[in-house]
């Protein structure tokens, strides 16, 4: 009895693997060769491997398992920033699998996730209102510890551009323009 998983099949079906995207074959592997990606770890292309490997066993190796978890989440922020993985988002955020925000006038208003500081190693995640443009907590605590760079902020400011649906036309309660640093009322112009 074989019963063979590809690795990105595991991971997505962890509980903290629920809330990112599926990257693409294609763009997994136009990104072996990334620079800023590269320096980052020691056995790169071990982790690489596990990344891509189409028949997965975890607790094989879990230094080099968890290093893979982090090249995929640091290509996921990068991934997030073209149209397909936008795209992905938004199809995430219509199965409702991000939190509301939690503010009264913002009716429910699905979230989505937003790293700051956009760098990996720094912070876990936190939610963006496109509605009220204020960041939250995940009222999940298992979204809570993932760290923010896995998907990052640039991603949200091009969504907002490219994709200025997502922003409802419900008077928020009260407009915060700047959290974090992060200047929201500037990328929603
Ligand atoms: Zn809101």
């Amino acid at each position: 009895m074989s019963h063979s998983i590809t690795w990105i099949d595991w991971f997505l079906s962890q509980p903290y693997g629920q809330i990112f995207c599926r990257i693409d074959q294609e763009f997994l592997k136009s990104h072996l060769n990334d620079g800023d990606i590269i320096s980052q770890f020691t056995n790169y292309k071990q982790a690489f491997d596990i990344v891509l490997s189409r028949s997965f066993r975890p607790k094989d190796n879990p230094r080099i398992e968890n290093d893979a978890v982090n090249i995929y989440g640091l290509l996921h922020a990068k991934f997030l920033e073209t149209e397909p993985g936008l795209r992905s988002i938004l199809k995430k955020r219509e199965e409702t699998v991000f939190m509301k925000c939690p503010r009264y006038l913002c009716y429910k208003c699905t979230c989505i996730p937003i790293g700051i500081p956009s760098k990996f190693g720094k912070t876990g995640l936190f939610m963006y209102c496109p509605n009220c443009g204020d960041v939250y907590a995940p009222n999940d605590p298992v979204t809570r510890k993932i760290d923010g760079g896995y998907f990052g902020s640039r991603y949200v400011k091009k969504m907002l551009k490219s994709h200025p649906e997502i922003t409802p036309n419900h008077e928020p309660e009260v407009h915060i323009p700047k959290i974090f640093g992060f200047d929201l009322a500037k990328a929603k112009k």
